[in-house]
């Protein structure tokens, strides 16, 4: 589906999901010592051998478009949880699990971080779902609600420069 862009005027096609391939805290680990102090996969990181988080999917629904919006996002697990999962990463069995976000949503002036989100989890080769609690938070009241597909785009545009 083609949508004239009400923020660059482009004509563009299928709406982008965005995503970040590392949690927050694997930024804070300093450089050098990243290496030592890090197991990162495409789904999973670990920090400290004490800290773990899993990537998942925080869809928006886009209330005037035919599919959501997804964030690309990482949540901490506790460790049981996280081995959990690990053992059974293609399950939907498990779970739901919570985690504290672990994701810096920038789009949003008020800090994303820490908010409370449970992991659903879905199997089928897919990356679990994250859902945020119900909160004033604006990330929350999104998911909830839903946003336009000009906002979708405004979002994308965010993360993407020109696009
Ligand atoms: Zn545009």
């Amino acid at each position: 589906m083609t949508y004239k862009c009400s923020i660059c005027g482009e004509v563009h096609d299928d709406l982008p999901d965005i995503g970040q391939d590392k949690p927050y805290y694997w930024f804070t680990v300093p450089d050098e010592e990243r290496a030592e102090k890090t197991e990162l996969t495409e789904d999973t990181c670990i920090i400290d051998n004490e800290d773990c988080f899993i990537r998942g999917v925080l869809h928006i629904p886009v209330n005037d478009y035919d599919r959501d919006f997804g964030f690309g996002v990482w949540i901490s697990q506790k460790k049981d949880n996280f081995n959990t999962y690990l053992d059974n990463s293609d399950s939907n069995q498990i779970g739901p699990f919570f985690g504290w976000l672990s994701s810096e949503l920038n789009y949003y002036e008020e800090s994303t971080l820490n908010l409370k989100t449970m992991a659903h989890f879905i199997g089928d080769g897919q990356r679990p779902t994250i859902e945020v609690e119900p909160s004033n938070h604006p990330l929350a009241t999104d998911q909830q609600n839903g946003i336009t597909l000009a906002k979708a785009w405004e979002i994308a545009h965010f993360y993407l420069g020109d696009k």
